[in-house]
């Protein structure tokens, strides 16, 4: 599998699941646990989990997906904004070890930006790392104007990954936080990678697809397993689909390929605000 080098110099598997909306539908569960640990079956170690997912029915469904094999995977849970001052977070962050069944997070996030002040959760996240409850800290949604901000807080450079929209379709980070998260070699989480879905309908996805060996939904993973430093978490509640996408890691596009893609899906051509879903 391929790997990105976190800042301590760890190293994850760039293709990671995500579990917005798992947990929630009795009939889908059993489904979604047994998607989930053929998930693991296959070293797709990083599972994207949230305090907010169906207001912890996410991370309890993780939770039973990790019963006897915690040390498989790499779970990444994040924390509702108004909860993140200084006391609130152990707080929270002790409500998610439950529901996860674990005494560990590998990597908490800020999901996004309140208004708390950065410096006093990040005071937080450093309290929790030293008590061995998160191993690592990081934030989501912040733009670069954000980013910047967290970096001149004492704690801010210790920050692990910024976890944002980006797929082929949402390409405005391209411009400048990608090159400066790259510069401070600050992997990238890419959620949304199919756009919810909608992106492998998108007919220009659908005709780049055709003319390679893969699915729309392997092309737009492909693409996005070829950019340096990005993690992404697709979502997928059905072992067929998991199946389809962890086929996206075997081959990598070319460059005339990568240029293809480059005409359907332009990258942008200057600053373009944030985007978020
Ligand atoms: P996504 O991964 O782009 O798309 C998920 C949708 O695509 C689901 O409906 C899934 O349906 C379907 N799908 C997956 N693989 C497929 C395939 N091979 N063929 C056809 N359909 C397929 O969207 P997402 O869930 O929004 O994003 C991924 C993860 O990122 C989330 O689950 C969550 O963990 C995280 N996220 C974070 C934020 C944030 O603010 N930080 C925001 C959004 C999402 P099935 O399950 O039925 O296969």
């Amino acid at each position: 599998m391929r790997s990105v080098t976190l800042p301590s110099g760890e190293q994850v598997p760039a293709l990671g699941i995500g579990t917005l909306r798992m947990g929630e539908n009795r009939t889908a569960r059993a489904e979604e646990l047994a998607t989930l640990r053929l998930a693991l079956d296959h070293g797709v170690a990083v599972i994207d989990t949230a305090e907010m997912y169906g207001e912890g029915l996410s991370e309890m469904l993780v939770g039973e997906a990790l019963a006897g094999r915690r040390d498989d995977a790499f779970l990444v849970s994040k924390i509702y904004p108004h909860n993140a001052t200084r006391h609130g977070t152990a707080a929270a962050c002790e409500r998610s070890l439950a529901r996860l069944r674990t005494d560990r997070i590998d990597l908490y996030l800020l999901h996004w930006r309140g208004s708390v002040p950065l410096a006093e959760t990040l005071d937080a996240f450093q309290g929790l790392q030293r008590a061995g409850k998160i191993r690592y800290f990081g934030v989501s949604n912040f733009g670069l104007a954000d980013l910047r901000e967290l970096w001149s807080v004492p704690a801010g450079p210790a920050t692990a990954t910024d976890q944002l929209l980006y797929n082929l379709a949402r390409r405005n980070i391209e411009w400048d936080l990608l090159p400066w998260a790259r510069e401070r070699r600050i992997p990238i989480m890419a959620y949304s990678p199919l756009e919810q879905g909608r992106l492998i309908r998108d007919p220009r996805l659908v005709a780049l697809a055709e003319r390679s060996r893969f699915s729309p939904a392997q092309a737009a993973l492909a693409w996005l397993l070829c950019q340096e430093g990005v993690i992404t978490i697709p979502k997928t509640g059905n072992r067929e689909r998991l199946r389809e996408n962890l086929s996206a890691l075997q081959e990598t596009l070319s460059s005339a390929q990568l240029h293809e893609f480059d005409q359907a899906f332009p990258p942008p051509a200057g600053p373009r605000p944030l985007e978020t879903l």
